[in-house]
């Protein structure tokens, strides 16, 4: 991964070296952050908002694939699908820990990467790094974030809050990671089998993007308040739109009724889903990892939403009774069922 002139073992630094060296640059910018680095806790005050918390693990070969993710990409990724379910809430993120297990093939440089990349992350976003923790790993690469937010009581977006006759909005557009997945999955192997071959991703950079550089949708979270929308429900986009409207369907108590001809698709998604023999549908369903925030809102806000570019409603919700539907092309009804990302992978 390294040239060894370019190596600088961890050992030189030690762990308090290492955190020092990381972490010397940060600016803290956020006015409820009161403590940042450097104790033995961060200190944060919300005043009167409520905090939101969310953490998640990331484990080399289980969530990432060091062959075809950069580790910059790596570091910002981390802090994206982190920030993505504080923005799932109708939060906004303020501060960011990262935890960090390495094994002894990652040089120092390696690590500069990903926090190169996580740092980014958090400026583009603003939000604070305030903490962490730092470990040497037996095996492989892991990294775990934990983001923190704040909103208003009742801004505050749970699952649990869809009611019938809601519409369900999306943002953006759906399948691309998947897809993009897919086309770094085959480079990979035709590099496998022959290094001497490049990949060939050419014109495909929106697509590799949605996989290795997705953006959480922080400017819906700011557009819906701008709106004065409150969605009734909320959750984002991280494994499929079907499993993660299951989720808000059974938490509410509620059916729904999804109309396929408008999924939001990409073009390039489109072409591409078709060129691997998939359905750029069930991409859309099944494949995850957009990021994108799937919410419902009353009835009455349609015309709010309707002409924004970044928003489309895809169905609406019904009485539980109804059962989970989806209406094709064809005007054919179909049970929504939770395949999931790894149900759908090991289906190949
Ligand atoms: P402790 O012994 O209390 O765990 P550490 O020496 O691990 O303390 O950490 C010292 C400070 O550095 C703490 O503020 C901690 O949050 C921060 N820190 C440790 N590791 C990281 C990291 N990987 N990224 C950011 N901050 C870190
Ligand atoms: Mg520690």
């Amino acid at each position: 991964m390294f040239e060894n002139s370019d190596r600088t073992n961890l050992n030189e630094l030690g762990e308090f070296g290492l955190i020092d060296h990381l972490t010397q640059s940060i600016q803290l910018t956020q006015k409820s952050t009161v403590k940042g680095i450097g104790d033995d806790a961060a200190v944060l005050d919300f005043a009167n908002k409520k905090t939101l918390i969310s953490t998640d693990l990331l484990l080399e070969n289980v969530h990432f694939d060091l062959r075809y993710v950069p580790l910059k990409h790596l570091g910002y990724k981390a802090i994206q699908v982190n920030l993505s379910d504080i923005y799932a809430m109708n939060g906004i993120a303020s501060q960011v820990t990262i935890s960090i297990g390495l094994s002894s093939k990652f040089p120092l440089e390696a690590v500069e990467e990903i926090y190169e990349g996580a740092l980014l992350a958090c400026q583009n976003y603003n939000v604070d790094l305030v903490g962490g923790d730092t470990s040497t790993s037996q095996q492989g690469l892991v990294l775990s974030v934990t983001s923190i937010g704040y909103a208003d009581t009742d801004a505050i977006a749970y699952r649990s809050g869809a009611q019938e006759g809601d519409l369900i909005c999306v943002s953006g557009d759906l399948g691309g990671a998947y897809v993009g997945l897919q086309l770094l999955e085959r480079e990979k192997q035709i590099f496998l089998e022959n290094p001497n071959i490049q990949p060939d991703l050419e014109g495909k950079d929106y697509i590799i993007e949605r996989q290795l550089k997705p953006e959480a949708r922080k400017d819906i979270v700011e557009l819906l308040a701008s709106l004065d929308i409150k969605p009734h429900a909320m959750i984002d986009v991280s494994d499929g739109l079907a499993s993660e409207i299951l989720h808000i369907c059974k938490a509410s108590n509620v059916g729904c009724k999804l109309y396929e001809e408008k999924i939001p698709l990409d073009p390039m998604t489109y072409e591409t889903a078709r060129e691997f023999g998939l359905d750029p549908t069930v991409c859309a369903l099944s494949g995850g990892e957009d990021y994108e925030l799937l919410f419902t809102v009353p009835q009455s806000d349609y015309d709010k939403v309707k002409n924004q570019m970044e928003i489309t409603v895809i169905g609406h919700i019904t009485e539980a009774a109804a059962g989970y539907q989806l209406i094709s092309k064809s005007g054919n009804v179909h049970d929504i069922k939770a395949q999931g990302w790894n149900a759908f992978k090991s289906e190949e």
